[in-house]
């Protein structure tokens, strides 16, 4: 089966529109995709509009960043995003967001950046304003070549995350929220995590006591162990399997291709 369940469009961070997104899945086949934009659900209405159009089926989703001795990211799907409290949610992250974003702008104006403001918004469009933004306004400016590097070099430092970081909601807030909105709350992949395996486990259980769904077990960047100890986790603890790809663009991340092929009997056939 053909599916991604983890997909970025303009209405975060990602380059397609979310209708581009829909045409996308068309073309790639898809039995269904998922628009998961970075603490918004503004791409939901277009993307679901376009997926009528084209008769394929779309999932509603969101990406919530979140934190828990580590950014840790929490998948909503089937949310209803004209939901009070999820759209009240929504609007404070995005003003965390642009917070941060002026922070990024003094951070780097700091250490010798000239970054503008206007230029960001501008590069943003409208967008919930996020790092990838600024990592094309370095890369546009010379700063830096690949996209990648600007993390390595600016956006993903110690010094950086003092100076930027927000105020995130807790996993467990995130799973209410999604829960509140009607949707399934679904740990994003957690092979990215930074914490141990018994740490992991023991944060899996805490989110699960609190309702957490599902786990994204299958991820484009998942190594095939990793794989299947999610999914043996998943099975012992009783939590649906989703698939993801994390897909931005080929301009945002390159080496992310959009769709995941995968067995069916791992999945989830309600989601
Ligand atoms: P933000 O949510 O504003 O903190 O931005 C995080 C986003 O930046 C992630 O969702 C990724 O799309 C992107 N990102 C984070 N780290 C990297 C990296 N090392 N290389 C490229 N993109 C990254
Ligand atoms: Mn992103
Ligand atoms: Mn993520
Ligand atoms: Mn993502």
């Amino acid at each position: 089966m053909k599916l991604d369940l983890h997909i970025h469009t303009t209405a975060s961070d990602g380059q397609y529109t979310p209708a581009e997104i829909a045409a996308k899945a068309e073309q790639l086949k898809l039995s269904v995709f998922a628009i998961t934009d970075h603490d918004t659900v503004a791409g939901i209405a277009e993307g679901r509009e376009a997926a009528k159009r084209l008769g394929i089926r779309m999932i509603p989703g969101i990406e919530i960043s979140t934190f828990y001795k580590e950014e840790i990211h929490m998948l909503g799907y089937h949310i209803e995003e004209t939901n009070q409290a999820l759209i009240s949610q929504c609007e404070a992250f995005a003003s965390e967001r642009e917070g941060r974003g002026r922070r990024v702008c003094d951070y780097l104006n700091g250490i010798g950046i000239a970054v503008d403001w206007d230029e960001i918004l501008e590069i943003a469009a409208g967008a919930n304003i996020s790092r990838p933004h600024f990592a094309a306004y370095l890369q546009k400016h010379g700063y830096v070549t690949e996209r990648k590097e600007a993390f390595k070099k600016y956006l993903d430092t110690p010094e950086f995350h003092s100076a930027t970081d927000r105020k995130l909601q807790t996993p467990c807030e995130a799973i209410d929220l999604i829960h509140a909105a009607g949707g399934k709350a679904v740990l994003a992949h957690p092979g990215l995590l930074h914490m141990p395996l018994e740490e992991q486990r023991e944060l899996i259980l805490r989110c699960r006591e609190h309702g957490l769904d599902g786990l994204e077990c299958h991820y484009g960047k998942h190594t095939d162990e990793q794989t299947a100890h999610y999914l043996d986790l998943a099975k012992e603890l009783g939590l649906i399997v989703t698939a993801g790809s994390d897909y931005h663009g080929e301009k945002v991340k390159p080496d992310v291709q959009m769709g995941m092929e995968v067995n069916m009997d791992d999945l989830e056939p309600g989601l």
